[in-house]
């Protein structure tokens, strides 16, 4: 039996889940007629206090819409260096949305209320206008780190003062809100614009949802068309994400904890440098020589362990629904011996 540590997107969908697809009502979404994707864009945007969502094929694809409907042309989008959408969709900023990135170097991820005010381009012709914000919760390559709430308020206020609309990557968002014990409604409350994924932590096969009020969605969705992901009887994955919100959030505390006790394991071995904080589900560390990420990950490999070259020297390991706690055990063991 290997275990797969790569990332929470490699689960298969639970019993309850195929049920819930099996008996799933549909019709065409392109006119409006799906009754679960209705339900689940309804439930959704009612969880966190939204107008509206819409269910799009993937996190990428909701993010993209989302920054395209927030700039035009030229506009400049703030983010951190390591954001996912700036590091991991395609130069979709660019090639979408026709705008450019001032990133900041943030901690772990998380870029602070001071550095965003810093970053917004004087009202001069020479300038790109400075439109839009973006932050990820939890942050991806920040090892699965969370926000203080207190500083997306500020956040916020900088963004108001200075007319810029406030996104929200919260691919991970429900980790997030499970490991600091905040709502839904809080985040609906302070963002012009959220994107959560089913298909990260939540165990769905595939979809993601944009938030945003009414004028903003109705926008969104004809983007989401212009970038061809209308989707026809995709009732069949809304059923999945109505159980996964439903049936899978709280459990969230429980990969949270099988990766704090696996880093705990790996904070004792000699080829671990610098592993960063676990705050959620996400292990993130760097090898120390002479091991390099490559020759670790084989070493895991052999002993059907499998893990994720990030990158020439950092390792990432993600716990989700399909690790269970004998897994786990056998985990901290393996890397005992290793
Ligand atoms: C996975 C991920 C996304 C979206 O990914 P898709 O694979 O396109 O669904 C966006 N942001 C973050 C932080 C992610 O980890």
């Amino acid at each position: 039996m290997t275990i797969d540590f790569r990332s929470d997107t490699v689960t298969q969908p639970t019993k309850g889940m195929l049920d819930a697809m099996m008996k799933a009502n549909v019709g065409d979404d392109v006119f409006g007629e799906d009754p679960s994707i209705n339900e689940l864009e309804t439930y959704a945007a009612s969880l966190f206090s939204m107008e509206e969502g819409l269910f799009c094929p993937s996190g990428t694809m909701t993010n993209q819409i989302a920054i395209k409907c927030h700039t035009q042309p030229g506009d400049e989008v703030i983010c951190d260096e390591s954001a996912h959408v700036y590091q991991y969709e395609g130069g979709g900023i660019a090639f979408n949305a026709g705008a450019s990135v001032k990133l900041l170097s943030g901690d772990r991820g998380r870029i602070t209320a001071e550095q965003v005010a810093e970053s917004i381009n004087a009202d001069d012709n020479h300038k790109a206008h400075t439109s839009l914000v973006c932050l990820e919760n939890t942050s991806n390559r920040g090892g699965g780190s969370c926000y203080d709430f207190d500083e997306i308020k500020k956040i916020r206020k900088v963004c108001t003062d200075n007319k810029l609309a406030l996104h929200l990557d919260g691919a991970r968002l429900f980790n997030a809100l499970v490991a600091k014990k905040e709502t839904p409604k809080q985040y609906g409350e302070i963002f012009d614009s959220i994107s959560i994924c089913l298909s990260k932590s939540l165990g769905c096969p595939v979809g993601s949802i944009l938030l945003g009020k009414k004028d903003f969605i109705k926008k969104a969705r004809r983007v989401r068309k212009v970038f061809g992901g209308g989707m026809r009887q995709a009732g069949f994955l809304a059923a999945a994400g109505i159980y996964a919100l439903k049936n899978h959030v709280s459990r969230l505390a429980e990969d949270h904890t099988h990766a704090r006790l696996i880093a705990e394991a790996l904070s004792k071995k000699d080829f671990v440098m610098n592993l960063l904080p676990v705050e959620t589900n996400i292990i993130l560390f760097t090898t120390a020589a002479p091991y390099t990420a490559k020759s670790v990950v084989q070493r895991m490999k052999e002993n059907n362990i499998i893990g994720y070259a990030i990158a020439a020297t950092k390792v990432r390991m993600v716990t989700h629904l399909d690790i269970r706690p004998e897994m786990v055990q056998r985990t901290i063991e393996t890397i005992k011996h290793l």
